[in-house]
């Protein structure tokens, strides 16, 4: 039977329910991470659970673990499940109260979930590629807060959806900022631009990797804003997460992104991140 992880407990699967007055459900007031496990490994931990701590911080939710407890509990429940290959949900919210959007008076716990699930990875995209659409950014002035108000972006992917793209490329006004739940990578003779860390974009732990694996290998990785109309005329394009990892995008707007097919830096990053997984795994 797999099991969720409900505040420190293992529970079954169809009785982990959480309270109808959960501030995560009411006002969608809490933060999340999504972590992957590649070969019974739980890939980048420290650097998702150093995140979720800061997230917490940055709306002032008093979580009561560090990240050696976190990391214990999500090992328990993956071990539970027995996930190889897959990955896993965590979710905390400010607790569950009377509904009033100021926050609880005296406070009242904060409400932790995880859950898993087992896949592979998505090799035959990576090796493919996906087609991505551009669209207006219209999320609020936080994202680098991975908090579960997430409406921008479930339109935006929604929007792709509806036009046979796996992937909505945000921008506000001329300037690109990220995808709906990836980062994105503009390559430019030879060099990599993408968006810098501020609060337009979630600074992705996949990005990091990318920009360690880029460093190692001496190509260029520029942390500036860069057009839509820059994208637009761009060799290769990358979107990267946890899920999609280093993901190429051969077409943008129904147009082929240089010849339409995955291009040269993109293929010696992804090996870079193979690398990378192989000796951090
Ligand atoms: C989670 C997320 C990403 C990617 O972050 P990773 O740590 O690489 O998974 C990028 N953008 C948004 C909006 C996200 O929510």
């Amino acid at each position: 039977m797999t099991k969720v992880l409900i505040n420190e407990k293992l529970v079954d699967e169809q009785d982990a329910n959480v309270p109808y007055n959960d501030r995560g459900y009411v006002f969608g007031d809490g933060i999340y991470e999504y972590i992957r496990v590649y070969n019974n490994n739980v890939f980048t931990a420290r650097e998702h659970f150093e995140r979720l701590l800061r997230s917490a911080k940055e709306i002032g939710l008093e979580l009561k673990y560090n990240v050696d407890e976190l990391t214990e509990l999500i090992q328990e429940l993956l071990s539970t499940n027995s996930i190889v290959n897959g990955g896993v949900y965590i979710q905390v919210t400010r607790g569950a109260a009377p509904r009033d959007h100021a926050f609880p008076t005296p406070s009242v716990e904060a409400n932790i979930m995880a859950f898993t699930k087992s896949y592979d990875r998505p090799y035959k995209l990576l090796e493919e590629g996906i087609n991505a659409i551009t669209t207006e950014d219209i999320r609020w002035l936080r994202c680098d807060i991975k908090s579960l108000n997430l409406l921008g972006n479930v339109l935006a992917k929604e929007y792709a959806t509806k036009y046979n793209a796996q992937e909505a490329i945000q921008h506000r006004g001329d300037i690109v900022t990220e995808g709906s739940s990836s980062n994105v990578y503009a390559i430019k003779d030879g060099e990599i631009y993408t968006h810098p860390v501020n609060n337009y974009i979630l600074n992705g732990i996949t990005r990091m990797v990318i920009k360690s694996v880029a460093e190692d290998k001496g190509i260029p990785f520029n942390e500036e804003v860069f057009t839509l109309d820059f994208l637009k005329g761009a060799d290769e394009i990358i979107v990267s997460s946890t899920s999609i990892e280093v993901m190429p995008v051969v077409k943008l707007d129904g147009e082929n992104v240089g010849d339409g097919k995955v291009g040269s830096i993109t293929k010696s990053l992804q090996e870079g991140f193979n690398r990378y997984i192989d000796t951090h795994s």
